[in-house]
């Protein structure tokens, strides 16, 4: 790994990954920045150092805000986060798809009334979404695996638990839940 691509694990004052999905990362630039600006405290260290002529210090790999970041309840209502709640699997045939492959469905069409709302879309791939079309599930014989639902910041975090990032550092291991067991001692 080069210095280039060294960022840092984003943690809130509670220690808690900001956010999970995407992992909270910040470039190592924005990490030293941060650490100059008196706003966040380093917890764990690359190897890597970097040097200017007036001083040289390592990258930081984890680092946590020193005010703590209230999360807002009530996520933003996009594509990415209806996908994240329906864990990337298609609601109608069940199957899981990278996110190009996905798309956004009304369950209640626009054409039939239905609005662009958490309670009326899902998560579809495009053959489904094409079988659908306009038809309301009775007509079309299609209805959502799961109920749409307005979901909390939380249920959202934890969606995100089921799927860790391809490259994890060591050092943040320590401050990632990607399950909810724990060992016993
Ligand atoms: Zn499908």
């Amino acid at each position: 790994m080069t210095v280039q691509d060294a960022p840092a694990l984003v943690l809130n004052a509670d220690f808690r990954p900001l956010s999970y999905f995407p992992l909270s990362l910040w470039s190592w630039q924005d990490a030293i920045k941060a650490v100059f600006l008196e706003r966040v405290n380093i917890v764990s260290n690359y190897d890597q150092v970097v040097r200017s002529p007036s001083l040289s210090m390592h990258l930081p790999s984890v680092i946590a805000l020193k005010e703590y970041i209230h999360l807002s309840r009530r996520p933003a209502f996009t594509r990415f986060n209806v996908f994240l709640r329906d864990r990337f699997d298609c609601q109608y045939c069940g199957a899981a798809f990278p996110v190009p492959e996905l798309t956004f469905d009304h369950v209640t069409p626009r054409s039939r009334g239905g609005h662009t709302i958490w309670t009326n879309v899902v998560t579809a791939c495009s053959a489904c979404n094409l079988a659908k079309s306009n038809k309301t599930s009775r007509e079309a014989g299609m209805y959502p695996r799961q109920q749409p639902y307005q979901p909390t910041t939380w249920q959202l975090q934890d969606n995100g638990r089921s799927f860790p990032p391809n490259y994890l550092h060591e050092s943040w291991r320590d401050f990632l839940y990607w399950d909810s067991e724990l060992d016993p001692d």
